[in-house]
């Protein structure tokens, strides 16, 4: 044998024992819509209990009791008898389940039938049951902007009789009076069913024999006393419900509806608004002079641009699926666009940023009746003599998302937060009294892929917002401008399947699911559900992130259980477990990024924003070389990140081409200390995490190979 045959062999096992971050493929993925969760087959038979006793905020499948097989299902505005036997999708699951509520929690009507109760759709909270003069059941507008213009609409209040449901009054709304009065010569009718038809009769002996059942073994749809989102079993607030913003309009003629926004944008980034049939393209170039320009000015992207490219791409294809908005319209898209800008400062810094016009409202339905205790309307001192937010409207968000690497903080005191303030400075605290939790954004933080805002853990009073029991079930609630956002991960407390991501996004993946985006330009992923996921064994830092692989630093969904403290003695007085979204510091360095926390879209008219948010005639074009594909066509190696770095750095480097790869890091004495690539890759941008756990602090040295060049850069660990 000849023996430098051997050693060849030798040393390709040493390498490929030694190098387990051979580039992988990125799982780059979002949750699936919610058009696309209901369209989809449900992964587990219904599985239905009993419910013998109907309470206010019950949940429940109502069925006929000689044919259980036949539940009252709705969509639209229909209601119709549904077997059990033909459903199929998450929609019909969803769709046979309604929501009981007792008259003495609604606003608007002039005079309350005791002990009645009103029936909604689970899909459609603003609607109730009703009847037209046939007396056949439909399904009707109760409580949507749209009801002030149809002075028709009326509904039903029920009574349980013996197992029949007894309509024991109509409500008929009155334009003049904006509320619902009780039909005066209404007589009691039950339900009965004619030719499968749904109808009301005024023969008892004709009403049909139901029986009730609930789905909470399958679906968790309730947010129970005690639970994680309710911790202190804090009582279900009876204030009554907030006025809606003076200035809310329909869906129609919402600014971002309008042809007002479009006359704001410049028309060269208009090139990337959904009407232009070649709006996907056109943003992905403008992405990639972007990328090109950082990287020949020695500045980069903070992600691969697949990331970007992709979260677009999910807000761009969000629509309204369930009628839980009180301005919105079935259907319609929850953001209104996502496109690329870039714009330099005085200093002839260029600052790249995702601009998403948003009308911040999530998918499905938000649960809002059912919060314990929501935010009030902050009118008075006393929450006892506030109204309260149960109702979510449309809003009109301007967000910015910074696309280039800015940097990551070591401690979050080094972002400067003088002038916007945190949640600890606003209750008087130091920054030495501050940490991850509370130095953090008075107001949003983030985007999720919905389009909806999401917010720090805590609230302005230094509490979780889940331990206040401030929010529904999907983690969600809406502020004194009733725009909603996120506190905290609805799926990682129930799994309902009805979240902003539900374990159906894990399936055949390697990483969790991209879920959201903060302002900071770091990317919120779901939480580790299992330990064969990618980055599992990478422990989060107090920011709620890591890095590994060929992922960059980036933030994770996680639960820990924390006190409950009471706030006016500090005593702890038990324990919950959190499942965060957003800490609330920043990880990534905001300093230099312009307007920051700014989503107003006045925006467009600031002297110094507008540029950055695409406001017309702010477009100049970048300076790239004509011959800037040759430009870019070489290898370059970027300086590791973050440097100086203790444990674990992250190495990047520009392939022009397909080819052999050979990245090696070697200590002061010349040794080589690890391989972190050594195999074929791919053209564009990679990246490698270096863990230095096992090695002592000082400098090493990374070593790129290919072909046809040899790069190397310092890097330095201090522990
Ligand atoms: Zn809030
Ligand atoms: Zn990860």
């Amino acid at each position: 044998m000849n023996f430098k045959c051997l050693r060849l062999n030798l040393l390709f096992i040493v390498a490929s024992i030694s190098a387990p971050l051979y580039s992988q493929a990125i799982e780059v993925y979002s949750p699936l819509t919610f058009n696309d969760y209901l369209n989809r087959n449900i992964s587990n038979s219904l599985e239905l209990t009993d419910q013998t006793e109907l309470n206010s905020r019950d949940y429940i499948i109502i069925s006929d009791s000689e044919n259980t097989t036949l539940v009252f299902t709705a969509n639209s505005n229909q209601i119709k008898v549904f077997n059990l036997d033909s459903l199929n999708t998450n929609r019909d699951a969803l769709e046979i389940i309604f929501q009981i509520t007792s008259l003495d929690i609604l606003n608007n009507l002039e005079s309350i039938q005791e002990n009645a109760f009103t029936i909604q759709p689970l899909l459609h909270s603003y609607y109730s049951l009703g009847s037209n003069n046939s007396d056949e059941l439909i399904i009707n507008d109760r409580a949507t902007i749209e009801i002030n213009s149809a002075n028709t609409s009326s509904f039903l209040a029920f009574e349980l009789d013996e197992n029949h449901l007894k309509a024991t009054a109509q409500y008929i709304f009155e334009a003049g009076s904006n509320a619902f009065k009780k039909s005066e010569n209404w007589i009691d009718k039950w339900i009965s069913i004619e030719n499968s038809v749904l109808k009301l009769t005024d023969d008892k002996l004709k009403a049909l024999e139901l029986s009730f059942k609930n789905p909470y073994n399958s679906l968790e749809l309730r947010l129970i006393s005690g639970s994680d989102f309710d911790p202190k079993s804090t009582q279900w607030q009876t204030n009554p419900f907030a006025e809606y913003p003076t200035n809310t309009s329909n869906y129609i003629r919402h600014p971002f509806s309008s042809t007002q926004f479009s006359g704001e944008i410049d028309d060269f980034y208009k090139s990337q608004f959904r009407e232009n049939t070649d709006s996907d393209a056109n943003a992905e170039s403008f992405l990639n002079d972007i990328e090109k320009y950082l990287i020949e000015n020695d500045e980069k992207l903070r992600y691969q641009k697949e990331f970007y490219l992709k979260f677009r791409e999910r807000l761009l294809s969000s629509k309204l699926a369930s009628s839980d908005i009180y301005n919105g319209l079935l259907g319609q898209a929850t953001v209104r666009e996502v496109y690329f800008t870039m714009a330099s400062d005085m200093n002839n810094q260029y600052h790249p940023f995702m601009v998403i016009a948003s009308y911040n409202i999530s998918e499905g339905p938000n649960f809002l009746i059912d919060v314990p205790r929501p935010p009030g309307d902050g009118t008075t001192n006393s929450y006892e003599t506030q109204s309260i937010t149960r109702n979510a409207t449309l809003a009109t968000h301007l967000i910015k998302i910074p696309l280039k690497d800015y940097g990551l903080v070591s401690h979050f005191s080094e972002n400067d937060f003088t002038e916007l303030g945190t949640l600890a400075s606003d209750v008087g605290l130091s920054i030495a009294e501050s940490d991850e939790y509370s130095y953090a954004s008075l107001r949003d933080m983030g985007i999720a892929v919905d389009g909806v805002k999401v917010y720090p853990s805590l609230n302005n009073t230094l509490n979780f917002a889940s331990a206040a029991s401030e929010i529904s079930i999907t983690g969600i609630h809406v502020g004194r401008g009733m725009d909603l956002h996120y506190h905290a991960d609805g799926h990682a407390f129930n799994g309902n399947g009805l979240n902003l991501y539900n374990s159906v996004d894990y399936i055949g993946k390697s990483h969790p699911p991209m879920i959201a985006i903060s302002y900071d330009g770091i990317l919120l992923f779901g939480r580790y559900e299992n330990e064969n996921l990618e980055g599992f064994n990478e422990s989060l830092d107090s920011f709620g992130g890591h890095m590994h692989g060929d992922y960059p630093y980036h933030y994770h969904a996680f639960s820990q259980e924390k006190d409950i403290i009471d706030i006016r003695t500090n005593e702890i007085t038990g324990s919950f477990i959190h499942h965060h979204l957003f800490v609330g510091a920043f990880k990534g360095n905001i300093n230099d990024i312009p307007g920051l926390l700014e989503t107003n879209t006045s925006q467009v008219k600031n002297t110094e924003l507008a540029k950055y948010v695409g406001a017309k005639n702010t477009y100049t074009p970048i300076p790239i070389n004509n011959d800037f594909e040759l430009e870019i066509d070489k290898q370059i190696l970027l300086q590791n990140y973050p440097n100086p770095f203790n444990p674990s750095t992250q190495i990047q480097y520009v392939l022009p081409e397909i080819t052999q790869v050979n990245l090696e890091v070697f200590n002061n004495l010349g040794q080589k200390v690890m391989e972190l690539v050594n195999g074929q890759q791919s053209a564009g941008l990679h990246t490698a995490t270096f863990d230095a756990s096992g090695l002592s602090s000082g400098v090493y040295l990374y070593k790129l190979t290919t072909p046809s060049l040899t790069e190397a850069k310092k890097m330095l660990l201090i522990k």
